[in-house]
């Protein structure tokens, strides 16, 4: 198999398995196995965490500037990659191609790039009264990330614990992990430190747990689901490891009486189902004003039939497969479910027609959802947007915020004072007004059970530092 991997990497070489256990990587568009990675152990993440351990010190002391030109070297080696990441992710999780040129690659390399600058400027000591505060790295950093933005997951932790001046172990999803293969060998041309950065694939049961688990592991950075996030609090907390957690999401897009309707849907649908919908700040649930409802019901419901599913290397394909078929029967449950429950089709759903092979569901529209039902309670991870009627701008509010999640939202009105002020009701870690564009440099995080902790530009650099006060 051409992309078949055999090795880890640790201590800045490429390290063969010692047990040769593998695991398969599948083409979700045609559900072939495409590759195989060995399938790590607790002994493979000792060896990893005894090489960060043994870096770390240098690391820590070399200069912000240093670190600043490794991460540019890496940044100039990476971006060489750019296609060869895109179509990697095309085929390990299904993004269409021209999605994955703009995000899945476009978006990690961007983030490397924000932290080149944000590595020369570490945070300065600070005088209070008779004391310097200085502020360090944390030290080793376990990193354990999710399928759904494969290479942009992984560069959200690495990037800003390089900056920091940490050693890294990540062990990346075992069902995307070949993108990472591609920055790993980027580390390796850059010429990265030896034990910088370290390389364990495996399950999350058997690596991943040993990372969290592990003594000498000082935090660990995890973004996935929210369960899993609970069961590595609790192996963290018995060391009373620090812990950083970036988890689901159930966000609400609000779109007020006075908005511009066809962009609110328009924008609103095509958020809710990029990337097949597996998008932790997904707008999933429509908050629309009753006023405009059937109306908003109508637009998104063309919009979701307009989508074309297929392909993901077909340059007309807007919608690729689901990453797995486990994945694909758990959204097909939760749209049963939501019909069940009392919410009405409006597009896709279970019976809609789709490509016989490959893990595929139809951009799926459900209207007249109601707010506490599962359907607007759950995390779906696929491409189906529920529609909710709200009375006014309270409601919305109270709605919006009836959620045991917080990362993500939106409002639209053209009255963006307006907007603003809902906003700040929102108890969500972001929200965007009218459409505004993603910030790279704007914290990212989540309220509630999203999370803990941020990510992205200083805020992101922040979390893999710790302070010290030196009086005299
Ligand atoms: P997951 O929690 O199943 O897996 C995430 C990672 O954790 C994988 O690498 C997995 O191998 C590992 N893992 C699984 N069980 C483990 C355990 N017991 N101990 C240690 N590691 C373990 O999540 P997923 O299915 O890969 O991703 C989907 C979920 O991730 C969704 O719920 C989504 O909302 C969330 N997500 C959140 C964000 C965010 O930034 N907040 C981003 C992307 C995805």
């Amino acid at each position: 198999m051409e992309l078949a991997r055999t090795d880890f990497y640790l201590d800045g070489r490429w390290v063969t398995s010692p047990d040769g256990e593998t695991l398969p990587v599948h083409n979700p568009a045609t559900e072939e196995v495409i590759a195989t990675v060995p399938a790590g152990r607790a002994a493979d993440v000792d060896r990893a965490v005894a090489a960060a351990r043994a870096a770390f010190d240098r690391w820590a002391a070399t200069p912000p500037a240093q670190r600043a030109a490794h991460l540019d070297r890496l940044h100039a080696v990476l971006s060489a990659k750019a296609d060869e990441i895109a179509r990697t992710v095309a085929l390990e999780l299904g993004t269409p191609l021209k999605v994955a040129s703009r995000i899945q690659a476009g978006l990690p390399l961007t983030v490397l790039h924000s932290y080149v600058e944000l590595a020369a400027h570490f945070p300065a000591d600070e005088t209070v009264g008779n004391s310097t505060v200085v502020r360090e790295p944390v030290g080793v950093v376990g990193a354990i990330t999710p399928w759904n933005y494969p290479l942009h997951q992984v560069m959200a932790k690495l990037a800003p614990a390089l900056a920091a001046g940490c050693t890294v172990v990540l062990k990346p999803s075992e069902l995307t992990p070949l993108v990472t293969y591609l920055l790993f060998d980027a580390i390796h041309e850059a010429g990265l430190p030896p034990g910088v950065v370290n390389l364990v694939t495996g399950t999350g049961r058997l690596v991943g747990e040993a990372i969290a688990a592990h003594p000498d592991v000082d935090m660990v950075s995890f973004t996935g689901s929210t369960a899993t996030g609970r069961r590595i609090s609790h192996l963290a907390a018995d060391r009373i490891a620090r812990v950083a957690l970036e988890l689901g999401g159930k966000s609400a897009n609000v779109i007020l009486d006075d908005a511009d309707l066809v962009a609110a849907v328009k924008v609103g649908v095509g958020n809710a189902f990029l990337n097949s919908g597996q998008t932790c700040t997904a707008w999933t649930r429509m908050l629309v004003h009753r006023s405009r409802y059937d109306e908003a019901v109508e637009l998104a419901g063309k919009a979701a039939a307009a989508y074309r599913i297929g392909d993901p290397f077909d340059p007309a394909t807007r919608l690729g497969p689901l990453v797995s078929a486990t994945q694909r029967e758990r959204v097909l449950g939760h749209v049963t479910r939501g019909l069940a429950d009392g919410g009405r089709l409006v597009a896709g759903g279970p019976d809609a027609v789709v490509p016989e092979r490959g893990w595929f569901v139809a951009p799926t529209v459900i209207a007249d959802v109601d707010p506490d039902s599962a359907l607007a309670q759950e995390e779906v991870f696929g491409p189906v947007l529920a529609v909710i009627p709200v009375d006014d701008e309270d409601h919305a509010v109270a709605v919006a915020n009836n959620s045991r999640y917080g990362l993500a939202g939106a409002v639209w009105s053209t009255d963006e004072e307006r907007a603003f002020r809902v906003a700040r009701r929102m108890r969500t870690g972001a929200v965007d007004v009218n459409g505004a564009p993603f910030n790279p440099l704007a914290p990212f995080g989540g309220y509630k059970q999203s999370g803990l902790g941020r990510e992205l530009g200083r805020h992101g650099l922040a979390e893999f530092l710790q302070t010290k006060a030196i009086q005299r």
